[in-house]
């Protein structure tokens, strides 16, 4: 490794990433090929933005035209525990490892800024930095600059670090070795396609980001489809089920970045905790997570889903008042909660009293169709 290449990561190493490589930026045929699948066969559902953003995506130098070097960044986000064990908590809402603290933009943005004075100051390497927010075709760059590989469950896998870990990138105005290319070590595992509760994996390598718990409960603004309600479970803010069972995973160790650690309030709340938030309350509560993305009503729906599949009728009281909640989604959700939770004769008795009313048509076809 030449001096400058080894003194750029060693500064990247202080500032607490674990996983640092070099890579041109060009991206190969044979994944943009791939990418394109996804793309003509709907799969990034209502990710509009991914169509717009495939022609920057696919080539580095119209993001930035003086780009020679992409460096990509990995830090780790490993939990204390396997998440895996909080599905079976079913009064209790379970939230993505990576959304129990601040939101991870804002932490890797500063350390990105600081490396960034760094190379302009000692090298006059010009920079632009990316934390996934733009359209950069990151997974291939990371595993084109030896990080890990694209694994079956179309995340990336590190042999060093297992597949908690977040990727950043800096495009670089210079010149530097690239390293070499991580090879796949999936074999024949096949333990994340199995695991998914939606089974969102149209093949190996081939995401449905339509089933897909995480996009389903982040990214999608409407209703949930009937027949995957079930299976999101306690789940309302993404969902590491194929991380959790990757066994790359034995290699990873807690992270020690402080802001990762998980909040206690978040670490798998009551249900009835959210069920009792007030959307006045909601951004306050969550400030400077990246959860308050998603707004009140979007996370009130999960919440509303996650209750009736809780098996927990003291949930009830909780959950009725939506039957009146101004938004159609969430008076939808709630009428097909209540369905899992309350006898017949009880959710007919309700029926009577709300159905008349209802001028929403969705809302009125859960009433039919629960
Ligand atoms: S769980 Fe198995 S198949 Fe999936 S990414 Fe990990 S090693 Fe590959």
């Amino acid at each position: 490794m030449n001096s400058k290449k080894y003194t750029i990561s060693k500064k990247a190493k202080e500032l607490g990433f674990q996983l640092i490589g070099y890579t041109n930026p060009i991206i190969k045929q044979s994944d943009k090929k791939r990418y394109k699948v996804f793309l003509n066969k709907n799969f990034h559902g209502e990710m509009n933005w991914l169509n717009k953003q495939y022609e920057l995506k696919s080539k580095p130098k119209k993001l930035w035209k003086d780009v020679k070097t992409i460096l990509i960044l990995g830090i780790n986000y490993a939990p204390k525990e396997n998440p895996k064990i909080l599905d079976y908590e079913k009064n209790k809402a379970n939230i993505s490892v990576y959304a129990r603290n601040k939101d991870y933009h804002t932490v890797i943005k500063k350390k990105l800024i600081i490396l960034q004075k760094y190379l302009d100051e000692k090298f006059s390497i010009k920079s632009k930095c990316f934390v996934d927010s733009s359209p950069v075709f990151e997974k291939a760059l990371a595993q084109y600059a030896g990080l890990g590989w694209i694994g079956k469950h179309t995340n990336l896998v590190s042999k060093k670090i297992g597949s908690w870990f977040f990727l950043s990138e800096l495009f670089l105005s210079e010149k530097i070795d690239a390293d070499n290319p991580e090879i796949n070590n999936c074999g024949n595992c096949t333990s994340c396609i199995e695991s998914c509760p939606t089974q969102a994996f149209d093949s190996e390598y081939n995401l449905d980001a339509r089933k897909c718990i995480s996009y389903l409960t982040i990214e999608h603004k409407g209703v949930f489809p009937m027949s995957l309600r079930k299976k999101i479970g306690n789940k309302i803010y993404g969902c590491d089920d194929c991380l959790s069972v990757c066994p790359w995973n034995k290699f990873s160790e807690i992270t020690s970045e402080k802001e990762f650690f998980a909040k206690k309030t978040l670490i798998n709340p009551e249900l009835k905790k959210f069920l009792v938030l007030k959307e006045c309350n909601f951004n306050f509560f969550f400030q400077k997570s990246p959860i308050k993305r998603i707004g009140w009503v979007r996370f009130m729906r999960n919440v509303i889903i996650a209750t009736g599949n809780s098996q927990n009728k003291d949930l009830v009281a909780y959950l009725i008042k939506f039957l009146d909640s101004e938004y159609p989604i969430l008076r939808g959700a709630c009428i097909w909660s209540l369905k899992q939770l309350i006898a017949i004769k009880d959710f007919n008795y309700l029926k009577k009293k709300f159905v008349s009313k209802e001028r929403n048509s969705y809302v009125k076809f859960e009433w039919e169709h629960n």
